[in-house]
């Protein structure tokens, strides 16, 4: 399948365009139109198969689709700041993918800035090992998609730094290896924190019962795929 014969916003098709990306993936021409559709979606893929555009680029697309008309922080007035204190996030987090690993999670950010660059989307990532300060500045500018690996992201909804109330779109990647990772708990405060009547998206490239528990769970009517 052709990219050009997907149903992809124009500021895609010209990322793509530069990216030389022409074919689409097998996992990408089945995962792309069922995302697209709204539709709930567990696919077995592994690193390699082209997931993440997968993933990425119709969700963004979505997200783009129904995006609010941005309103720009108002920090300044003539030129002077109008208060030091930040009053608040612009805009509600709307997508958010979470990745067991910060090279996986830091990766994700660098195809989404590759995907959307060209868009009014923001994007940020958090994930540990890091000072959470410079995070914590991001997240405040206000981002629609955030990427986070589970244990970070969880400790800085607990200080009350994220809030996912608005969530539209959930998206697990490579969910084994989180599961393997001890961060089920941490995954079940996070799922428990979205809003019900989300999309959901989960990634993983095996198939064990403890991931068709948590699929069945946490997914509603998802399609199946196996690439
Ligand atoms: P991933 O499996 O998502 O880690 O992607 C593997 C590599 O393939 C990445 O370097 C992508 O930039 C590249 N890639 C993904 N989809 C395509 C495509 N349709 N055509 C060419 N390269 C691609």
């Amino acid at each position: 399948m052709k990219f050009t014969d997907v149903a992809l916003a124009e500021p895609f098709q010209r990322a793509l365009k530069k990216l030389k990306y022409e074919t689409a993936s097998p996992i990408q021409a089945e995962a792309i139109p069922v995302i697209l559709d709204g539709k709930d979606l567990i696919g077995c893929a592994q690193t390699g198969t082209g997931k993440t555009a997968a993933f990425a680029l119709p969700m963004l697309h979505r997200l783009l689709e129904s995006a609010p008309p941005r309103e720009q922080p108002t920090e300044r007035v003539r030129g002077k700041r109008t208060s030091n204190k930040f009053q608040g996030p612009p805009r509600p987090i709307r997508a958010l993918i979470l990745a067991p690993t910060r090279e996986l999670a830091a990766q994700i950010s660098e195809s989404l800035k590759k995907y959307g660059g060209a868009t009014s989307l923001k994007h940020t990532v958090v994930f540990g090992g890091v000072s959470q300060v410079p995070q914590v500045r991001d997240l405040r500018w206000g981002i629609d998609t955030l990427v986070a690996t589970p244990g970070r992201l969880l400790d800085l909804m607990t200080q009350g730094h994220i809030n996912l109330s608005q969530l539209e779109i959930l998206c697990f990647d490579e969910a084994d290896q989180m599961l393997d990772m001890g961060f089920l708990p941490a995954l079940k405060k996070i799922v428990a924190a979205c809003p019900h009547d989300r999309q959901t998206v989960m990634f993983s490239a095996t198939m064990p019962p403890e991931i068709r528990d948590l699929a069945e769970k946490w997914l509603t009517n998802p399609v199946s795929l196996q690439v």
